[in-house]
């Protein structure tokens, strides 16, 4: 989508990609909410999760990319929450897929 600023970054025409493969690129959140702040998201525009399709997609990420960040991040041992905001209530701003993974400090629940 043209004027997606996360299909941008996934792009590559703007930012900096800490990972990326075939169909998901990932890069650091702009307002980091923990010392370890990523952002993962499919290279191809999809709204949000529940426009997600693809099953091989969806389990790309939880399985082999969510795991190879936390590696890379130093959150694999340590533990890390994974959020998916969704949709006006949920609190999501950006209208482009993405899975959020904080870590790096000990997380709070109930969320805000
Ligand atoms: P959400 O509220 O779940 O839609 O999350 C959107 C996230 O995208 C927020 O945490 C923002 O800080 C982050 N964000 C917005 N624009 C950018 C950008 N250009 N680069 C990196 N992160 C961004
Ligand atoms: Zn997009």
């Amino acid at each position: 989508m043209a004027d997606c600023v996360f299909c941008k970054i996934a792009r590559g025409e703007i930012g900096t990609l800490i990972y990326e493969d075939e169909t998901v690129a990932a890069f650091n959140d702009a307002s980091p909410q923990a010392p370890v702040h990523v952002l993962i998201v499919p290279k191809v525009h999809v709204a949000n999760i529940t426009e997600l399709e693809d099953k091989n997609l969806a389990a790309h990420i939880f399985t082999e990319v969510v795991p190879e960040i936390a590696k890379k991040t130093g959150v694999d041992v340590t533990g890390f929450r994974l959020v998916v905001n969704t949709g006006e209530e949920g609190g999501q701003t950006v209208n482009h897929l993405h899975v959020h993974l904080l870590g790096g400090r000990k997380m709070t629940w109930p969320p805000g």
